[in-house]
């Protein structure tokens, strides 16, 4: 076992606790070969096999609740449509043994439902899962997915799809681990969101035996086998101390008194709380595919109404994205265009929107009801913004449906270079520096190998920055990609001319901290160095030199 591993922190804090790793994929049955049993009897295998996943299915929905339930229960269903368990037994009658029988009536299944042109869509993971749960059953081999256990574990993968995360307990995970994911994958945003420590791009962990003791720092990157007990002490004492040195509350301004508001990143109204605990001022990114992720048609008009005015009620001011589609979001009801080679290249954000102005239609007007009568300032910006035609066309379109202040997105770099013209068309920018990153660096943020040109520190991307708020020519440019979370980072991009921080609420008090701690001139200062340095390491070290409050208050 190898004393210590490395991977990227991507969500501080210390977790200690036995490895449970998310179980491999299920083995295929091999085809060609046949039962010996007889027919009747393999076939109640299948069947008994399909209502133990229903009923485990159902068992979880109940104690997750929510929208996950709904999923499960959908799943349940599948599992138990007759069709399946029928065409599984006319394949056990010719001989094919249970396990392959069910295999290949799912796929049977799987074929009708891409056929329908749902072929990204949530319905055939779902549907694929249902089928690798009835084959595990009857392989007696270990459930995929995220593993039950009676305490408190650090959950190892090679990495998380929503769909595992949205189901776990945040009181029994006590840190992340995975082979793969970047800083801006959706395994580190939502780590962030749950305040869980995570390290991702983590090499040789899956490797790890289960029930193995593991220290995690989320945020040096540092995961540890089997600690010392005075290691751990030591780990915590030290994450104690920082915690402490951020106690600092208030709304967000520089030592000079320069105020930068401080805002949350969320996905929907379960995390509001979070967001008023940690201090937000408001939201500077509710990501509303979010709210959508599990649906196969479109959310009507009054659901989406709800939904929005419980968030809208509990801030004085909210920056509501329309729905972001396609590529790392895809939603069932919006699918991509057939056999798209590079979806991340191809018909999705605002471009989606556009082929579906009926959908942006029913959103932009849920969000002006929502908003009517209610003490809020309600700003509603699109994603993937290319150029001032798109943000002329999206302004447009809120105005029509009574929205005061339409923004644009900036992360595609053509947006960024010509800042300017988009600035004539919208209200505000708000830069997501996940996308600027993954589009400036042609690197998929979703690969954890490519993590490196991920960093928000590369003095390339600062320069997009840079010239967008520059560009802004007086108008609100937040930054509400991940950047904006890490304390030295904020800094810098306040010394950028950036005026809003959206991040996951988590990061807040570090980030309060640390502007607080220095005033506009530093952070000029460290921002000037930053776009000085020839790689994203020499541009973290020169800012920090600029920033000396920093390591007073251990960040
Ligand atoms: C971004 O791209 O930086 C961003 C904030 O949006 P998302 O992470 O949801 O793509
Ligand atoms: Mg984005």
């Amino acid at each position: 076992m190898p004393d210590r591993l490395r991977g990227l922190g991507v969500s501080p804090g210390i977790g200690v606790g036995p490895v449970r790793a998310i179980a491999g994929a299920v083995p295929e049955p091999p085809a060609g070969q046949r039962h010996q049993g007889d027919a009747a009897a393999e076939s109640g295998r299948a069947r008994d096999a399909l209502e133990t996943v229903a009923a485990d299915l159902e068992e979880r929905g109940e104690k997750a609740g929510g929208e996950a339930r709904d999923v499960l229960f959908a799943q349940a269903m599948m599992a138990r449509d007759p069709g399946l368990a029928e065409l599984a037994g006319q394949k056990i009658a010719e001989g094919t043994p249970a396990a392959r029988a069910v295999h290949e009536a799912f796929g049977v299944f799987r074929d009708v439902l891409s056929g329908a042109g749902d072929h990204i869509a949530a319905r055939v993971a779902d549907l694929d899962d249902v089928r690798d749960r009835a084959v595990a059953v009857l392989l007696g081999v270990p459930m995929p997915g995220v593993p039950d256990s009676p305490e408190p574990f650090v959950l190892v993968a090679r990495d998380l799809a929503p769909a595992d995360t949205a189901l776990l307990d945040p009181a029994k995970v006590v840190a992340f681990v995975t082979e793969e994911g970047g800083p801006t994958s959706h395994t580190a945003i939502l780590a962030r969101s749950m305040g869980v420590p995570a390290v991702v791009g983590c090499a040789g962990c899956t490797s790890l035996a289960d029930g193995t003791v593991l220290l995690v720092d989320g945020a040096s990157g540092e995961v540890r086998p089997d600690p010392a007990e005075e290691e751990v002490a030591r780990a915590r004492t030290g994450a104690t101390a920082r915690t402490a040195a951020r106690t600092v509350t208030g709304p967000g301004t520089t030592g000079d008194g320069h105020a930068v508001p401080l805002l949350a990143n969320i996905g929907g109204p379960q995390d509001v709380p979070a967001a008023i605990e940690h201090g937000a001022e408001g939201v500077g990114l509710f990501r509303t595919e979010f709210l959508f992720l599990d649906r196969t048609t479109a959310p009507g008009e009054d659901e989406q109404e709800a939904a929005y005015r419980a968030v809208l009620q509990a801030f004085p001011y909210v920056v509501v994205r329309t729905l972001d589609a396609g590529a790392d979001k895809p939603l069932a009801f919006l699918p991509a265009t057939a056999d798209e080679p590079n979806p991340a290249l191809g018909v999705r954000g605002l471009r989606m929107s556009r082929r579906h102005p009926e959908v942006l239609r029913t959103q932009l007007r849920a969000l002006a009801r929502a908003a009517r009568a209610l003490p809020v300032e309600l700003r509603v910006m699109a994603p993937m913004v290319a150029d001032a035609e798109e943000a002329a066309y999206f302004a447009e379109e809120c105005r029509a449906a009574g929205l005061a202040h339409a923004g644009v997105m900036i992360e595609i770099p053509a947006a960024a270079l010509r800042a300017r013209d988009l600035a004539a068309a919208a209200d505000f920018f708000s830069i997501g520096t996940n996308d600027l990153a993954q589009y400036a660096f042609a690197a998929d943020r979703q690969v954890g190998t490519l993590s490196g040109a991920q960093d928000p520190w590369q003095p390339a991307l600062l320069d997009l920055v840079a010239l967008t708020a520059e560009g802004a020519d007086g108008k609100a440019c937040g930054v509400c990609g991940e950047a904006a979370g890490d304390p030295a980072l904020a800094c810098v991009l306040v010394g950028l001319g950036v005026t809003s921080l959206s991040m996951s609420p988590p990061a807040l008090p570090a980030v309060r901290a640390a502007i607080r701690a220095h005033t506009t001139d530093q952070c000029r200062r460290a921002a000037v160095a930053a776009r000085a340095a020839h790689g994203a390491a020499e541009a973290r070290e020169r800012a920090r030199a600029e920033l000396p409050g920093l390591a007073a208050l251990g960040l």
